[in-house]
């Protein structure tokens, strides 16, 4: 496994790669990660992974510190799971350019964590699209978890690039909680709250698909959740799968969730 660290190396080792899987990740790989990785390097000849906390996303200087680190951990996960390269970038290097057109993301930005987040999606397009450049891969491997994300950079890069997105779908624990980074910064006790929610939050959707009456009952799970494990709710809506416009009936939809435990904050959707 090559442990890349410059733009010019990372040209000299995979200029030659054809068909080339690669997955962006901010580190602290769990088997979220790995599954997209399992994935790429069924699908590609060769697969690079990048590691990298991109502090233009973070929109508190507070969350970007604490966003959980641990490097040669990662590294040893990486190469035991056969990842042919790692990219580290160094922030002086990667934000060197200026970017010389404005980036437009889709209008789908503003709901969901685009609205509760100021400038996130704007801060993922912008380093997707230096990495993009200078990696120039056939695959990229994207987490359903993140799944805003994964519309907005599908919709992002099909003017821009050859890249195919493949979409994965969410790894969760054996209590159903969708596994993630931060998860780390949670205590024994805030992870079961994040299962009995995961679950309730499951057995809506059954629900829903079954022709129950969400409008009403939507607002009462909310209040629910905040009441009985006093978390505080970012949003909880129904949102049609293709398009992220809100649900009304019959087309596929998924739950989205964004909420904090603890000043820990979780999305998930299901
Ligand atoms: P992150 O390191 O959190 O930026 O995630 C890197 C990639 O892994 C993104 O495409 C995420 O959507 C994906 N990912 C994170 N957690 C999971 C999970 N539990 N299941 C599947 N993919 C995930």
């Amino acid at each position: 496994m090559k442990i890349i660290r410059s733009i010019k190396k990372l040209r000299a080792f995979i200029s030659n790669v054809d068909n080339l899987g690669f997955v962006p990740t901010m580190g602290y790989i769990h088997k979220g990660h790995l599954s997209l990785v399992k994935k790429s390097i069924k699908k590609c000849n060769k697969t690079l992974v990048s590691i990298y906390v991109n502090p233009t996303q973070f929109n508190s200087k507070i969350d970007f510190i604490n966003y959980p680190r641990n490097l040669n951990k990662d590294l040893k996960i990486l190469k035991k799971n056969k990842v042919d390269f790692v990219f580290i970038p160094k922030t002086s290097e990667i934000y060197k350019k200026r970017n010389s057109n404005k980036l437009k993301v889709h209008r789908n930005k503003k709901i969901l964590c685009g609205k509760y987040r100021k400038g996130h999606f704007e801060g993922v397009i912008n380093i997707l699209n230096r990495l993009l450049k200078i990696i120039n891969p056939d695959f990229m491997f994207l987490g359903e978890k993140d799944f805003q994300q994964l519309f907005l950079i599908k919709n992002y890069v099909k003017k821009k690039f050859k890249v195919k997105i493949i979409g994965c779908k969410t790894i969760r624990n054996k209590n159903y909680v969708a596994l993630s980074s931060r998860n780390n910064l949670l205590s024994k006790k805030d992870l079961i709250i994040a299962s009995l929610i995961s679950k309730k939050l499951m057995l809506f959707k059954k629900k829903v698909n079954r022709n129950y009456i969400y409008q009403k009952n939507i607002n009462i799970l909310k209040a629910n959740l905040i009441k009985n494990y006093h978390v505080s709710l970012d949003y909880l809506e129904l949102r049609n799968e293709k398009d992220l416009t809100i649900f009304k009936k019959k087309n596929k939809f998924r739950l989205f969730v964004a909420y904090y435990i603890n000043k820990v904050r979780l999305i998930d959707n299901f």
